[in-house]
């Protein structure tokens, strides 16, 4: 054996690929180019037809859930229940909450009212249902009688194993020996049936989890490598035998772009033990494809692994990955993965699938306000990008082994089309692939007319691990789009069913209905573009910009210079009060295209001053560039002048203008985003704004300021103000001449300035405060732990915790307590705390020294108050850091006060949730609440219980987006309207109805025209 190649990625990193976000008709436009003209889809019909025609006349058996969900498809609320109790009610540890949930689903499915025309099965499932459901409480009772809880215990027992039965169709076995059993008795009918088995659960979240992943991967290859097929691997190699399939997810917590040296020391070491088994037991080992944001980094990692096979196992030709032809860059991964093999002399096996994610990808797309999809949109272009990628495979096939994995009947004979065409034959050149549980019957078909290979796609793992992967599956199934969902409905035509994608993708334009993230709210305001940090093309502008980033110095103001300014503002506003309102808008939408055109650089100004990281920096800049737009849309709809109804003979009109000079004072946490949104709301309504920007962050306020003037507000009417609170702010807080004030900072601060003002002789003045809160998140026991901790993690631990949103107090069921804060324990350990500018640190220093040291107090007083569940660990004593760090509680009346950062507290309940959430309202506070679970009619019940501005579920509580989230509290936490929502304008401005006795000069001209 020669000396070990050494195992890294790719430095620095290179873009391999084309630009992910490149219009789709340029993508589709390369596959119909490569694809070439002339390909014949007639055939592909002629060939195709007599299969489906078959398969309807003689469905394979399993057919009972296609046809379930061809009754109840997954739009409707009956398939939809069918999908959310599959996805949780294995998990659900206790019987009352099973029985909760399933009367939940159930009950708001309507069963019973389906004629039933189509399926025995469906119909009797559906009758059983609908007959159970007398016995299931009404959704969301929360004591039923004894009777029903008698029968609702059998309701679930018989739900809870009609999902195994259905998990069962997907999954070959709950362990490995079980499910190569299975194989083995399938092999006795079809005996050239080859398995490529998978380890079903999530994504690892730990270390621990990625340990045991490791180790049923590596035990599933040994027992692979021992048997029957294993043992011919090693005389015929990897393409006849059964082989492994893996998801690098699985192997390491942190398999994202942006913790690449992590990835290299400690994924691929991990990696190379599998790669090294397989290659010793000569089997196919494939790298599952996942997320789009990982597919330059897995082809980093393939490439790094594929030198040092190239060094060690020259001649093994088994290593393979899978190709997801939806993503637009598709057919250059195929390219790329071929000259990786041609460089190093080796031969890969490679998988191509349409992909399993879509609706995923759309949706982060769509969040990130990304500039385009990294996916088709239309199902027919990723058929189409799966014929050209297939036709490179096959021209590929002195290197490559293509696998097609599929199940639609069209795309099969398509590839038996193109294979033919280029002289490649099946089983030598390339194989089918198949899920287990699908596509059954199409294959029984295919195989007889003798196209190729077959391996089987075969998950093995318990019933707990198998839910993600059951909905998946389920969706597969169930949507409309879905070519097997279609097979099983005979009201699809052969001829729809069978459609050629090349004829239906004819422009290559985007899907209609679909709107690009940049349309996402209508024509009358664009949403701010994002960046997609794992994107290298993307990042690097902002790298750049962290690496120039100057912060500019501010003069300090005293009480001569707030009196000049507020002068000066009261002069101003006048004149800017009197610019019509459509010309204020306008300014706010300038500054809002230079804002967006600027991103770089304040990133980097936020980096730089405000100690953020890049993730945060750019959802900061974004919602400065949401807000001017906002608000300008807004002013233009809510401010304009309104005819009101009255008598005849008189003019009603109620117009809004400004208040006079607001005075707006902001914080440090988000030193861009909610200073530009105070000041832009109160300039927008038509008042001067005097802006005191945070003490320890004016640098990006006067970069905003002057992007503002730049953008068309006069100097008079919007003046800088920078200085401590207790003088400046005071002082404006103080002046005479203050018409309002929009305050976002602590609790006591905006007491204190209530307090001045209404000492304050004269006018009484607004007073808009935000202020902080006591955010919890309730969790029970339906809930997805590895969501739940997602969620927590960046509620509670992103920007520090210095968010007035972040989570500070977690309460969990007491039913899933240990193992759900054990994987807490496990992720947070996974964090990296360090300098903000560099992209892998998860958590950066806190705003100052004065900070840290009021929090570092108060944790030592935790430690020995409360019980430390975790602490993430740091390499060593960094400045102003307070690493994140969890404890427990005994009940939520030990939290008095908010500790402002990464501390986060849990508490165990039992019995009613409502009484949690009426314990979380006795805290005072009212800014954000989380809700984990998979029960509806509780969730909203709950909602409508907590006393708090912004509730949201199962997903993390940060990140309110204006305009879709509004933002603010209610109690301790702030006075509302809400930041970013309909009606926060209102609040900064004066209001003034217009009589006219129109009949005064005389008569009622108008009426008396009117001839009645
Ligand atoms: C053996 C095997 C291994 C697999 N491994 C992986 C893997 O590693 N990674 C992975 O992601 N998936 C994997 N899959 C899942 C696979 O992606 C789906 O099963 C496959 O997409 C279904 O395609 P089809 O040709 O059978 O069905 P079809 O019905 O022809 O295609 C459905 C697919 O079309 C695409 N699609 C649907 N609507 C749209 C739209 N509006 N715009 C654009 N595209 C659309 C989606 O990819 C959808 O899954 C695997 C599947 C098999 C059979």
């Amino acid at each position: 054996m020669t000396t070990a190649a050494p195992l890294t990625l790719p430095r620095p990193p290179h873009a391999r690929l084309p630009f992910p976000y490149r219009p789709e008709a340029q993508a589709l436009a390369g596959c119909r180019e490569r694809l070439g003209r002339g390909f014949d889809w007639s055939a592909v019909v002629q060939r195709a037809r007599p299969w489906v025609q078959a398969v309807r006349e003689h469905p394979a058996p399993f057919w009972a859930m296609e046809s379930l969900l061809k009754e109840y498809p997954i739009s409707s609320a009956e398939g939809l229940a069918l999908m959310r109790l599959a996805e949780a009610l294995l998990r659900v540890p206790d019987v009352e909450t099973a029985i909760a949930l399933t009367a939940d689903q159930l009950g708001r499915a309507d069963f019973d009212a389906h004629d039933g025309s189509q399926g025995l099965l469906a119909r009797l499932s559906a009758t059983a249902i609908a007959m159970s459901k007398s016995f299931l409480p009404e959704a969301g009772a929360s004591e039923p009688g004894l009777m029903q809880r008698l029968g609702a215990r059998t309701v679930v027992a018989a739900t809870l194993r009609a999902i195994q039965l259905l998990g069962r169709q997907f999954v070959l076995g709950r362990t490995i020996d079980e499910a190569m059993g299975e194989a083995d008795s399938q092999r006795r009918a079809q005996p050239r049936l080859r398995f490529s088995y998978d380890m079903l659960g999530e994504g690892a979240r730990t270390e621990h989890d990625a340990e045991r992943y490791l180790a049923a991967y590596a035990g599933a290859i040994r027992a692979i490598a021992a048997s029957a097929s294993g043992r011919s691997a090693l005389q015929d190699g990897p393409t006849g035998a059964d082989g492994i399939s893996i998801k690098l997810s699985a192997l390491f917590s942190r398999y994202e772009e942006l913790q690449r040296e992590r990835v290299e020391a400690e994924l691929l070491p991990r990696v190379w033990q599998l790669v090294a088994l397989a290659a010793e037991a000569n089997l196919n080992l494939t790298i599952d494809a996942e997320e789009v944001d990982r597919l330059e980094l897995s082809l980093d990692v393939f490439e790094a692994l594929a030198r040092r096979i190239a060094a060690q196992y020259p001649r093994w030709a088994g290593f393979g990955l899978a190709v997801q032809a939806y993503q637009t860059r598709a057919l250059g991964v195929v390219d790329e993965v071929a000259r990786i093999a041609r460089t190093l002399n080796l031969r890969f096996m490679v998988r191509l699938v349409k992909g399993a994610y879509w609706d995923g990808e759309v949706k982060r797309a769509q969040e990130l306000g990304l500039v385009g999809y990294p996916v088709y949109t239309r199902k027919a272009h990723t058929d189409v990008s799966y014929l050209a990628c297939a036709k490179a495979l096959l021209e590929a096939r002195d290197v490559l082994y293509p696998q097609f994995a599929t199940h639609n009947a069209g795309t099969i004979g398509a590839i038996d089309q193109l294979a033919r065409g280029l002289g490649a034959l099946p089983d030598t050149h390339f194989e089918m692939q198949r899920l287990h549980g699908m596509g059954d019957g199409v294959y029984r078909e295919v195989l007889k007319d003798g196209i190729g290979a077959l391996r089987v796609y075969a998950p093995v793992g318990e019933h707990r691990d198998l839910l993600a992967y059951l909905v998946r599956r389920l969706l597969e199934n169930g949507a409309n789009s879905s070519f097997v969902h279609q097979l099983a409905d005979p009201r699809v035509m052969p001829e729809e069913l069978l459609a050629s994608p090349l004829a239906l993708a004819h422009a290559g334009e985007q899907a209609e209905g679909l709107t690009l993230p940049a349309q996402l709210y209508g024509v009358a305001r664009r949403n701010s573009v994002g960046v997609d940090i794992s994107c290298l093309a993307q990042r690097a502008p902002l790298e750049a910009a962290v690496a120039l980033a100057q912060v500019p110095a501010v003069p300090l103001a005293d009480a001569a210079a707030v009196d000049a300014a507020m002068a000066r503002l009261q002069t101003g506003f006048e004149g800017w009060n009197a610019r019509p309102l459509a010309e204020r808008a306008a300014v706010l939408e300038r500054a809002a295209d230079a804002l967006e055109g600027r991103l770089p650089e304040f990133c980097g100004l936020l980096v730089t001053e405000a100690r953020k990281t890049l993730g945060d920096c750019v959802a900061e800049v974004r919602e400065a560039v949401d807000f001017c737009r906002y608000y300008a849309q807004q002013a233009r709809t809510r401010l304009a002048e309104q005819e009101l109804p009255g008598p005849t003979g008189e003019r009603n009109t109620l117009r809004l203008h400004g208040r006079g000079v607001f005075v707006c004072i902001s914080p440090w946490n988000f030193p861009l985003a909610i200073f530009a949104g105070q000041v832009v709301a109160a300039l927008v309504a038509g008042n001067s704004v005097a802006a005191k920007p945070a003490e320890q962050t004016p640098g990006v306020a006067r970069r905003m300021v002057e992007l503002l003037h730049e953008a068309g507000v006069p100097t008079d009417a919007l003046v800088l103000l920078h200085g401590p609170g207790e003088t400046v702010g005071a002082a404006l807080v103080a002046d005479a001449r203050t018409a309002g004030v929009c305050f976002t900072g602590s609790t006591a601060v905006a007491r204190h300035i209530n307090r001045a003002l209404a000492a304050k002789d004269g006018p009484i003045v607004p007073l808009i405060a935000e202020t902080g809160g006591l955010n919890a998140m309730l969790v029970d026991s339906t809930a997805l732990p590895e969501q739940v901790v997602d969620a927590v993690v960046q509620s509670a631990f992103r920007s520090a915790g210095q968010r007035c949103s972040a989570l500070r107090l977690l309460c969990v069921h007491e039913s899933i307590a240990d193992g759900l804060l054990e994987m807490l324990a496990g992720a947070m350990r996974e964090l990296r705390v360090g300098d903000p500018a560099r992209l892998d640190t998860d958590v950066g220093p806190l705003i100052d020294a004065e900070a840290h040291a009021a929090i570092a107090a108060q944790v030592q007083r935790l430690r020995g108050q409360a019980r430390l569940i975790a602490e993430t660990p740091a390499p060593q004593a960094l400045p102003d850091t307070q690493t994140p760090v969890a404890f427990e509680l005994q009940h939520i009346g030990q939290l008095t006060s908010e500790i402002f950062g990464p501390v986060l507290h849990v508490v165990r309940w039992g019995g009613a949730p409502e009484d949690v959430v009426q314990q979380v309202n006795a805290l005072g506070y009212g800014l954000t609440f989380g809700l984990q679970t998979r029960i509806d009619s509780r969730a909203e019940r709950l909602a409508h219980l907590a006393r708090i501005g912004n509730v949201y579920v199962n997903r993390n509580t940060i990140g309110a987006v204006v305009g879709v989230q509004p933002f603010g509290g209610e109690g301790l936490s702030g006075t509302g309207p809400k930041a970013g929502g309909p009606h926060y304008l209102y609040r900064f401005c004066a209001e003034q109805t217009l009589t006219v006795n129109t009949a005064a000069a005389g008569g009622n001209a108008a009426l008396l025209a009117g001839g009645h």
